[in-house]
């Protein structure tokens, strides 16, 4: 397992911003552009990181195994270990946000779902932090947790925002499960599925039930010159941000105004909109805790051996309504019918 994300800010966000920004913003758009282009892990590396899983993963059940280094602003992997599980915390804030965040993530996954973390053996879970210099971004390389502290501007630093965690973490879980191929409808069904799982562990670390929820994702992460509310919203997607810089958040909401493109891996971020509405949608029509009912049958479907690697949004849909049946229904499969239904996919 390896894939490397692309991370949780677009490029066409990062792509827009190299060219309407400040100098400045400009300058490190780019040079955050060209990091995740040029991303490479040496064989050393990936031996380190190999070595330090075997290591690490060795926690009992019900306990996450934690592992922060900070990457002191150069781009190697990990850098220098500076804060072990269950240690006192350390003093630096971003490192001690890393720590906390992947507990929070794993506490949600074990706790709801049973799984002891990303492959259900107690894999550690690693962190790097102050990756690279006002690096724009966070991202899962299929071995550990990658922040950047942003420009200050534009993005804060990437620990801020438990559900942009979550959400990376997340495309390891979906990795090892269904395996969702990163390109077109089955990409944006796995990038939704790391919104999903990401909104749900900022509800559950707040206690909050679907009417208290915000359904953002990344609204923590918005620096102070940003026009906007987040990187998107579940509740009406396209609709997170309007900007002059940034431009205005493209995500539809409805298979009618599905986006063919062959940037974004065909749109993974971009039409992810849809699927993430519908989850929104239900969970709402629902009531209480999104991951009561909505979220167990989403993870129901995701670890579903049926689950194609190509599968398309309407498959997906298939699976989930096929587990509310047999889990809570068929009232509940026809509320979770209806909300894939108002996104203009099924029956
Ligand atoms: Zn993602």
């Amino acid at each position: 397992m390896a894939t490397r994300y692309p991370g949780v800010i677009p490029p066409h966000m990062l792509k827009r911003l190299s060219e309407h920004g400040s100098e400045s913003q400009r300058r490190w758009a780019s040079s955050t552009l060209s990091t995740d282009r040029h991303f490479r892990q040496p064989m050393a590396a990936r031996e380190m990181a190999a070595a330090l899983h075997a290591e690490y993963s060795n926690s009992p059940r019900g306990t996450p195994s934690r592992y922060i280094f900070d990457a002191g602003h150069k781009t190697e992997l990990p850098g220098e270990l500076v804060l072990s599980e269950g240690e006192p915390a350390t003093a630096d804030d971003t490192a001690h946000e890393a720590y906390t965040d992947l507990g929070a993530t794993y506490r949600f996954f074990y706790d709801v779902f049973e799984r002891h973390s990303i492959d259900g053996e107690g894999m550690a879970l690693l962190g790097s932090v102050h990756y690279g210099e006002a690096y724009q971004n966070a991202f899962w390389d299929g071995r550990q947790m990658v922040f950047g502290d942003g420009d200050g501007e534009i993005f804060l630093p990437f620990t801020r925002a438990i559900d942009v965690v979550a959400h990376e973490l997340t495309h390891g879980v979906t990795e090892l499960t269904a395996g969702l191929v990163y390109y077109n409808q089955s990409g944006a069904l796995n990038e939704s599925i790391s919104d999903v799982f990401g909104v749900m562990v900022k509800q559950y670390q707040a206690g909050q039930t679907v009417d208290e929820a915000d359904w953002l994702i990344g609204a923590a992460l918005l620096g102070p010159e940003v026009q906007g509310k987040a990187l998107r919203s579940m509740a009406a997607p396209g609709t997170a941000y309007d900007d002059p810089v940034l431009g205005k958040d493209p995500q539809p909401g409805h298979m009618d105004q599905f986006v063919d493109t062959t940037d974004d891996n065909g749109g993974v971020h971009i039409n992810s909109g849809i699927p993430n509405h519908a989850f929104y949608l239900i969970a709402t029509e629902l009531g209480g805790y999104s991951w009561e009912t909505a979220g167990a049958i989403w993870y129901a479907a995701l670890t579903d051996e049926r689950l194609a690697n190509d599968a398309q949004f309407v498959d997906f849909a298939g699976l989930t309504m096929a587990h509310a049946t047999q889990r809570f229904g068929s009232k509940v499969a026809d509320i979770v019918q209806k909300g894939w239904q108002q996104v203009g996919i099924g029956p």
